[in-house]
């Protein structure tokens, strides 16, 4: 187990450099182009392919870095070039990270590569779980997946939404129910290879903020895909309903230490570490700003009420970047999660994107508002992370239940 450290070393370094620089020269000028256009930045992401940081590789170096580092340190430099570029560069790690934790050798084998595409011609993926009835409530899911024995196929039905990639997707990831009776233990996943018919785009969102990143909800309509097509294989799928029925009739079907649970506490500080590359990047814009903004014959920053602000935003984005490094230290190194140290970590970093980016805008002023300056667009994109990969109301829920010893639905 390697012990926790707040210094980067040289190896990590040095990545951090790369893809810093990476983040400055090719993320960042393209940020207010793909804001505008609300579209998937295409070209940026072949770019990102070509120097390697669009790969599985890449990411599974820096997944299983032991010190825990390497994952936050990766989204930190990418979401301070830009929110909505990077989550179109990172947004295929999600639907990865799905085949990694449930698949087999093989499916990881088949169907990875196939979400990457190749330097030439790359391609996405996207993970469907969200459904228009069930967002935080993943239980009330209604996708059903059922099993047709004479062909050994799946047939899917239902509608997702708010899929990151949804619909222009090479290879979709849809979790969908199994068995009605066991709520979220009666789920399972499933791959919907490329052109697979009955699988459309509904409607593309007009969003908010991370304008560069495609979410669209996916229709499922008579769906069929091979039995190879089941995440982990069906025997293993039966084995893990027997034992869910088994629980449930025993009256000890929720569980607060799942493996799901256990699942959430480990990828949520790599949104938390999202958030502080955006903070970051607004609280540098707002210093650099106020140190040569000059009012009343003095910049700015020589007002106190200007100064603690930058004082405090500094602070919380260091305290976030703290919770996140241990989560994810944390989390490579196997340590229980008895405080919801993952959920803590998403928490407060989101909500000090959210805060850090609204006074950034503040201490720019008029300029702060407008589009000439990259503030008010990483304020908009800021709202994101308290929302995705569970809101920051599920987040204190999910700690105060730990906390408590009480089950986690
Ligand atoms: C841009 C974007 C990208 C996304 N990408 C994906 C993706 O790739 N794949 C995917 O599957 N999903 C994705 N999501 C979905 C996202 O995870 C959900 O939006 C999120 O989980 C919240 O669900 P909801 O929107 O249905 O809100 P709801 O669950 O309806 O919540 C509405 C409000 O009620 C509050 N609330 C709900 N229950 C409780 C409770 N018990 N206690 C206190 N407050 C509560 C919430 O905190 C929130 O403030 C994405 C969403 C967005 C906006």
């Amino acid at each position: 187990m390697a012990e926790f450290t707040m210094e980067l070393n040289d190896e990590q370094k040095e990545v951090r450099d790369w893809l810093h620089g990476f983040a400055a020269d090719v993320i960042r000028p393209a940020a207010a182009e793909w804001d505008e256009r609300e579209e998937t930045p295409w070209p940026v992401i072949q770019e990102a392919a070509k120097v390697g940081i669009y790969s599985l590789d890449f990411y599974a170096q820096q997944y299983f870095d032991p010190t825990g580092l390497g994952i936050p340190m990766a989204m930190e430099e990418l979401f301070w070039g830009d929110a909505g570029i990077a989550l179109s560069i990172v947004g295929t790690g999600l639907a990865a990270v799905g085949v990694l934790a449930n698949g087999t050798e093989e499916q990881i084998g088949t169907w990875i590569p196939q979400m990457y595409g190749d330097q030439n011609d790359v391609k996405v993926a996207a993970f469907c779980s969200s459904e228009p009835d069930a967002g935080s409530d993943v239980a009330s899911m209604r996708t059903r997946a059922v099993y047709d024995e004479a062909t050994d196929e799946w047939v899917l039905n239902g509608t997702k939404t708010w899929a990151t990639n949804g619909g222009i997707a090479n290879v979709h990831v849809v979790v969908a129910v199994v068995d009605p009776e066991l709520g979220s233990k009666g789920h399972a996943s499933f791959i919907v290879p490329p052109g697979t018919a009955g699988l459309s785009q509904g409607q593309k969102f007009k969003k908010h903020g991370i304008r560069a990143s495609h979410t669209a909800e996916v229709v499922l309509d008579g769906v069929r895909v091979p039995g190879s097509c089941l995440l982990g294989g069906k025997e293993k799928l039966d084995e893990r309903l027997a034992r869910a029925r088994e629980r449930a009739k025993a009256g000890g079907g929720e569980r607060v230490k799942n493996a799901a649970m256990a699942t959430f506490e480990a990828s949520r500080p790599a949104v938390g570490a999202m958030a502080v590359g955006t903070a970051r990047a607004a609280y540098e814009v707002a210093l650099d700003y106020a140190t040569t903004r000059q009012q009343f014959g003095r910049p700015i920053i020589d007002n106190q009420g200007v100064a603690f602000q930058l004082a405090d935003m500094r602070t919380q984005i260091d305290a976030a970047r703290l919770l996140v490094w241990r989560a994810s230290w944390m989390a490579v190194n196997g340590r229980p999660f008895t405080a919801a140290e993952g959920s803590m970590s998403k928490l407060f970093a989101s909500e000090t994107a959210k805060k850090v980016t609204g006074q950034a805008i503040q201490i720019l002023g008029g300029n702060g508002y407008t589009r000439e300056y990259p503030v008010e667009r990483m304020h908009r994109d800021s709202a994101i992370y308290t929302i995705f990969e569970g809101t920051s109301e599920i987040q204190r829920l999910v700690i105060a239940r730990t906390l408590a010893g009480m089950p986690i639905r």
